[in-house]
């Protein structure tokens, strides 16, 4: 725009300019594919896309708030819907098979050998798969278990009370061991 500058009015100035950033705005709307308004960004510009970006980002935020917000409200539709419990939380354990235990004495977990008097705790051990897989029964289910209330899978079967060592029962979890 060097041609006729001293030409120029301030109304042509202004209207220059006015043309000139029009121009540049035109280029930056959507759908153009800015190959023309190469010149660095006004701190209009700057702006406009700081605000674009803004708004997308606050859209992926929105469409995963809507997300969680339909996965809770199905939650809330099961927890609502669904009856009581039928079967006892059973855990498996984590045994190790190698072991060939010497005594009446030892660990359901681990299979060694415990000492008559060595500290331990109990597990309701309920055997599933037709004697497949040991698996502790959680305390606070073998009350209304042994009332009839709750099941056990099919083909699974009651052991009754067997000793864990305190490592193992750690490693289970106290909460599904019993006191002796
Ligand atoms: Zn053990």
């Amino acid at each position: 725009m060097n041609f006729h500058q001293n030409a120029q009015s301030p109304q042509q100035a202004l209207h220059l300019e006015l043309t000139s950033v029009t121009r540049r705005l035109a280029a930056r709307a959507p759908g153009n594919d800015g190959l023309v308004g190469q010149d660095s960004p006004s701190p209009q510009d700057s702006l406009k896309l700081e605000l674009a970006d803004v708004d997308r980002r606050i859209g992926n935020l929105k469409a995963i708030l809507a997300e969680k917000l339909e996965k809770r409200s199905r939650i809330l539709m099961v927890l609502e819907t669904e009856g009581p419990r039928t079967e006892a939380r059973l855990k498996f354990i984590d045994f190790d098979a190698r072991r060939d235990p010497k005594t009446p004495f030892w660990c359901i977990m681990c299979q060694k050998d415990l000492k008559p008097d060595q500290a331990h705790k109990l597990v309701r051990l309920i055997l599933t798969d037709h004697g497949a897989w040991p698996h502790a029964m959680h305390p606070d289910d073998v009350a209304s278990f042994d009332a009839g209330e709750l099941t056990i899978p099919e083909n699974a079967h009651d052991h009754g009370a067997v000793r864990i060592g305190m490592d193992c029962a750690k490693k289970l979890g106290l909460a599904w061991t019993l006191a002796p």
